[in-house]
Order: structure tokens, then C-alpha cells, then sequence
């Protein structure tokens, strides 16, 4: 081995030493971020954008955004939403979809946010709950529509008329045309 091969050797070794001790200095004296969980957990706020579980929210008057159409149900991959709605008579003779029953099942949420993406009223949302284990599995089919389930931080808009909301929410897409011909003859009953 020649002198400058040697010498070189040294050089670049105590070079290297250099900046790995400068990368351990740095974290050294760099404020700690490291939560100290469970002690924490009163002043523990998690960031704004984790996905802890899905919610609905509505004011003290039960008021919410969805109007049942059933879109966030169709996007799930999962299943996870089940969405029952009824069909009210208003007071000018015509009929309106309306949310009866708002189910989410937790157990088998994979947080994609897919729902909320293809929601058309920005009526759900996630919260930032993450202690959510339970013993019961049953526990964790939760109804988002409940009276004070999850009071909205902001106020609830009133529910605008969308023409989503006359497809029905709980049924399957109609067959194609194919399946099913259309009865031109009135005097004949359609085929069920
Ligand atoms: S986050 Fe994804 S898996 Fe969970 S309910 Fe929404 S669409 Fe379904
Ligand atoms: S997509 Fe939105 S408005 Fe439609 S049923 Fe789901 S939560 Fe309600």
C-alpha cells in the first residue's frame, strides 16, 4: 500500500466519523417529539388529518347534511356502511328521501376515505378518536345519526335539495335493459 493510499484511508475514516457524529449532534439538541402515551392522553391532540373513525356530524337539533342517497355506501369496498332511508310526503304533495338509520362498522373500516369522497353533501367525516378497542365486537357497528353521537364543531348547513337523493340508497342497480324489456303495451301489466 502506498503512502497516499494510506494517508487517504485515514482521511476519508475520520471524515466519516465526523458526519455521522454531526448527524447525531443535530438530533441531539432537536426538540423531542416523542409522545408519551398513555400519560398524556389528557393534553395528547392527534393532527387534523389522522383518520380515527368515521362520523356524522349534526347539531343539538339532530340536524345533518346527508340526504340519503346512498353514494358513500355504494363507494365503500368494504361494507362498511349501511344506509336506510324512508320516503316522506311534503307538505306541497311531493316526496323526499330522508335518512333513517346510519350504520358503520369500524371493526372492518379500512380508513381509504372513499365515502367521504364520494359523498356529495360533505356530510361525513373523520374524527381523530383513536382509542376505539372494545371486547365486543357488535360495539363497534356504530349509528352516526344518533342525537348527540357527534356534535358538529361548525354549524350544519341547511340540507340543500340534490337529485341524488331521489335514487333510492338500499337497492341494488337496476338490471340491464336486456333483462328486462320494457312493457310498451299499457293494457298489459308490466312482468315482475
Ligand atoms: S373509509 Fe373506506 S372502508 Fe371505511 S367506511 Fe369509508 S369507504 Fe368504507
Ligand atoms: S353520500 Fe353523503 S349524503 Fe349520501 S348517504 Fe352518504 S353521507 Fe349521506
Amino acid at each position: 500500500m502506498s503512502n497516499n493510499n494510506y494517508f487517504s484511508g485515514i482521511f476519508f475514516g475520520v471524515k466519516s466519523l465526523l458526519t455521522g457524529l454531526g448527524v447525531t449532534m443535530k438530533e441531539f439538541f432537536t426538540r423531542k417529539i416523542t409522545e408519551q402515551y398513555p400519560e398524556n392522553r389528557k393534553e395528547l391532540k392527534m393532527f387534523d388529518r389522522f383518520r380515527g373513525r368515521l362520523v356524522m356530524p349534526h347539531n343539538d337539533k339532530n340536524e345533518h347534511k346527508c340526504i340519503g342517497c346512498g353514494l358513500c355506501q355504494m363507494a365503500c369496498p368494504n361494507g362498511s356502511i349501511k344506509v336506510t332511508t324512508e320516503s316522506v310526503e311534503l307538505p306541497d304533495g311531493k316526496k323526499k328521501r330522508q335518512l333513517v338509520k346510519y350504520e358503520y362498522d369500524l371493526g372492518c373500516c379500512m380508513f381509504c376515505e372513499l365515502c367521504i369522497t364520494a359523498c356529495p353533501q360533505g356530510a361525513i367525516e373523520f374524527c381523530t378518536d383513536f382509542e376505539n378497542a372494545v371486547f365486543d365486537r357488535t360495539k363497534l357497528v356504530q349509528q352516526l345519526n344518533l342525537p348527540g353521537s357527534h356534535v358538529a364543531e361548525k354549524p350544519v348547513a341547511p340540507k340543500p335539495a340534490a337529485p341524488a337523493a331521489e335514487k333510492p340508497a338500499t337497492e341494488k342497480p337496476a338490471a340491464p335493459a336486456a333483462e328486462a324489456p320494457a312493457n310498451t303495451n299499457p293494457e298489459k301489466p308490466a312482468a315482475v
